[in-house]
């Protein structure tokens, strides 16, 4: 397995039906590194890049961001999903999608600002 960063793996990243398709940002990659030392505790990676195969099978129109693989739906181990989407959101006020869902907070380096429930 190839590292990418301290603490990832292109594989990490790798789009869940098998295609290989792995091209995640360096950016939201620096960024997840950001939350790992905030947290001080790994993040899980539930979804990074989808293919449009795999999009459509799994229903979203919303995971443009995963298809261009610039985002994440990340997991940190024993922090609640919206402790997770606080400290983005107070740590990146002007930038970034940030997402919350019931488990797990998804983050995408698009330039504008959105923020939503999921
Ligand atoms: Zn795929």
């Amino acid at each position: 397995m190839k590292a990418i960063s301290q603490h990832f793996y292109r594989h990490d990243f790798a789009c869940p039906c098998g295609c290989g398709f792995a091209d995640i940002s360096k950016e939201l990659v620096s960024l997840l590194e950001r939350v790992y030392q905030y947290f001080e505790r790994p993040v899980y990676v539930q979804l990074g890049c989808c293919c449009t195969y795999y999009n459509k099978a799994h229903g979203g129109e919303y995971a443009t961001q995963h298809l261009l693989g610039a985002a994440a739906d990340i997991l940190v181990n024993t922090i609640a999903p919206d402790a997770v989407a606080d400290y983005l959101e107070n740590a990146y006020p002007k930038e970034y999608g940030i997402g919350r869902g019931e488990s797990y907070t998804h983050i995408d380096v698009r330039p504008l600002p959105k923020r939503w429930r999921e």
